[in-house]
């Protein structure tokens, strides 16, 4: 006997499967031969508490304690750069991440490549992360595993009929069927919930660039904070001895595999190499991944008002790896009734039922 079906393999299906799995049987349905084969598995890996709507750095905050106690964290720092024609720009979002002034002196001491004829202006916080998203990912599949649930890979879900007692689930080779079903499926969501006869939300897909290089000039970039240019016209942060280097776009996209469009990564690139002194020689590999986003950017958490036992676990945005703990344990709060840890206000505002 299942109590949960969820759909999709990645954080949010991954996260959601291991808070229900204490309070039922579940079964996670992921199309992949691989979990977190998306934007699951190509992320920028930072926990960045203040990134975010309200509601969206409120379930960072709660998920802090998660990623600490399973060593999913460790040191990185954040660094914007910016120039007097971005200034207001620039203060607003230095003020926004809650940053440290910092003078010029200060961030070449920190990353030796910045270009101080461009850049003019810095702020810094060491309160960012590497996440480690295997090891988070993995941490979840355990639970699941721990607690009776079940993950089978290759099985895309080809149809979902609404019974009296609940669901049934069709994949190419099997029908399932459980009372409830939980709708993690990433930049798919709406087609799911097509599929189940429930109304989409009218989430966007947005793909974003990635290229990873050499350590510029041969630096050892290790210790080096992930840097974000003014209105987050690119980004840059170490990764094992490399550097990787988004244009940080946002691209429409139909729900697909993603992969990198050379000439965004090559003017994301250009935007970089303003910012510094080593010229990019060449790419190492690059990638590309959708952040799903509902239309008010806001994560979209728990049973839709025309079906109670239809669960959202959708629009994780650029934030679903660092909020899933929180976004799991509010999950599992709801479809158990229980009274959810984080604010009533943020509990609404992720709520469904704002778009009925
Ligand atoms: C370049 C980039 C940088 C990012 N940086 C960060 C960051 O620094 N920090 C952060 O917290 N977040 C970051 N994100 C965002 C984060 O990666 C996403 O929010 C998160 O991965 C979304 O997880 P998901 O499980 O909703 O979606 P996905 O990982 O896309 O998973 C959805 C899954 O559903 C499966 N599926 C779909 N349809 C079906 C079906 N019919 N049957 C079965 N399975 C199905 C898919 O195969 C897929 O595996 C970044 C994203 C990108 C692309």
């Amino acid at each position: 006997m299942t109590d949960f079906i969820i759909i999709g393999g990645g954080v949010a299906g991954t996260s959601a499967g291991a808070y229900l799995s204490s309070l039922g049987t579940v079964l996670l349905l992921e199309a992949e031969p691989n979990l977190a084969y998306h934007a699951s598995g190509r992320s920028a890996a930072l926990f960045e508490e203040s990134y975010g709507k309200p509601s969206t750095v409120a379930l960072n905050a709660a998920s802090r304690d998660y990623h600490v106690e399973n060593n999913i964290l460790s040191p990185r720092g954040l660094m914007l750069v910016g120039t007097a024609n971005d200034a207001n720009a620039f203060d607003t979002e230095h003020t926004q991440m809650g940053l440290d002034a910092m003078s010029m002196a200060e961030a070449k001491a920190m990353v030796p490549i910045l270009n101080t004829t461009h850049i003019d202006r810095a702020g810094y916080h060491a309160d960012a992360w590497d996440l480690d998203t295997d090891l988070l990912i993995q941490s979840y599949v355990k639970t699941i595993r721990k607690n009776g649930g079940t993950i089978t890979t290759k099985s895309p879900v080809t149809a979902i009929t609404k019974t009296g007692a609940g669901w049934t689930v069709d994949t190419k080779t099997e029908t399932h069927a459980a009372p409830i079903l939980i709708n993690a499926a990433g930049p798919w969501v709406d087609q799911i919930a097509a599929m189940a006869g429930i109304t989409p939300i009218g989430f966007t897909p947005l793909r974003r660039s990635m290229g990873r290089i050499p350590a510029p000039g041969g630096h050892d970039v290790s210790t080096w904070p992930m840097i974000f240019g003014t209105n987050e016209a690119w980004y840059a942060k170490p990764d094992a001895g490399a550097l990787i280097v988004s244009p940080a776009e946002e691209h429409l996209m139909d729900p697909h595999d993603a992969f990198a469009d050379d000439m965004v990564l090559a003017e994301g690139m250009a935007r970089y190499e303003e910012c510094v002194t080593e010229p990019v020689t060449r790419l190492l590999a690059s990638w590309a991944g959708l952040r799903t986003f509902a239309p008010d950017r806001t994560l979209v958490i728990g049973p839709d008002p025309t079906a109670a036992n239809f669960i959202w676990c959708a629009g994780q945005g650029g934030y679903g790896m660092q909020s899933s703990p929180a976004a799991g344990q509010l999950l599992a709060d709801l479809v158990n009734n229980s009274a959810p840890s984080i604010a009533a206000a943020s509990v609404k505002a992720l709520s469904p039922a704002r778009f009925r």
